[in-house]
């Protein structure tokens, strides 16, 4: 790699708690979440070219690389907003499950303003990244700044928590997509029977006890995506039964992880799942 051409890792996220305080008045959710970085990332190639204009490349049919990318579309605020002259060139691996509550499309667009910020020397702070990341999307600052952290508002009021307790994760997409706008659209949010404990779980981090930690996992967004599939209880069974401390579906859904405090037991139900075929894809990944 020379100075034309740099290449970054875009990171997936977990939620290790998400709670949803009330819907307000615009239709957005306000939100309560422990966010959390896993070791599963896309990548992303960033070539300067002679030709002017941004061109997004990826991998799979399934995503094209036109203004509806959100790589495409964070090039295009960074071009615009600094006025940058010379063209470029965005190859992008996909390796995140799509549509999962991964954050895959937000950790892209936050992957091009590390990227671009350093290919032309744009000098751009951490925060002015997230200002202009919020546009992209609620989850961008967070994907921005990595890591364990606790967001609130819609998601971009963000804390930063002492990372969290190292432990094995397995992760788990079921073959299906899931729409985070349907799920946000079919929460009953005001009457709500269970608040994860958000507060204990931040205590427990800053304490770095994994078990209290995994012991206060939680999601609400599961009495909508996890009544309508049943593959998901199915999973995060199968997950505890093989040894996980506890085990959640991330975001709005479908994808199940499992918190495991032995790589051997992760490795384990790791196996069984692509075995059992109960999904395509499975993942024995960390906390990064
Ligand atoms: P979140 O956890 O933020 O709700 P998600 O994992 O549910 O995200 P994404 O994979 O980010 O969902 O993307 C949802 C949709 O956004 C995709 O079906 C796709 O059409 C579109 N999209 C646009 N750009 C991207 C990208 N770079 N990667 C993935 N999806 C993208």
């Amino acid at each position: 790699m020379d100075s034309d051409r740099i290449q970054r890792k875009a990171y997936a996220k977990v939620n290790l708690g998400l709670d949803v305080l009330r819907r307000r008045e615009d239709g957005y959710h306000e939100v309560r979440m422990i966010m959390q970085t896993v070791d599963l990332y896309d990548t992303l190639t960033f070539s300067k070219q002679k030709e002017k204009g941004i061109l997004v490349l990826t991998d799979q049919e399934a995503l094209p690389g036109d203004e509806s990318n959100l790589v495409y579309r964070a090039a295009k605020l960074i071009t615009d907003t600094y006025g940058v002259e010379q063209g470029i060139r965005i190859d992008l691996q996909k390796r995140i499950p799509m549509a999962a509550g991964m954050a895959g499309g937000s950790t892209d667009a936050a992957a091009v303003f590390h990227g671009m910020n350093e290919l032309f020397d744009l000098g751009m702070g951490q925060e002015e990244m997230c200002r202009l990341g919020v546009r992209i999307g609620a989850d961008v600052p967070y994907c921005i700044m990595g890591g364990t952290a606790l967001a609130e508002g819609i998601g971009e009021k963000l804390t930063p928590l002492k990372a969290a307790p190292s432990c094995f994760v397995v992760i788990a997409k079921p073959d299906l997509e899931v729409s985070t706008k349907y799920v946000y659209e079919n929460l009953q949010a005001d009457s709500l029977a269970f608040h994860p404990d958000i507060d204990g779980m931040q205590a427990a981090i800053d304490m770095g006890n994994l078990q209290e930690m995994a012991k206060r996992m939680g999601n609400v967004l599961e009495t909508v995506t996890e009544t309508r599939y049943p593959v998901i209880t199915q999973l995060k069974e199968l997950m505890k039964a093989g040894g996980a401390l506890n085990a959640l579906m991330s975001g709005s859904g479908p994808t199940v992880f499992g918190i495991f405090d032995t790589q051997e037991s992760a490795g384990n139900i790791y196996e069984e799942l692509k075995n059992k075929k109960i999904t395509s894809q499975v993942f024995l990944s960390a906390l990064v």
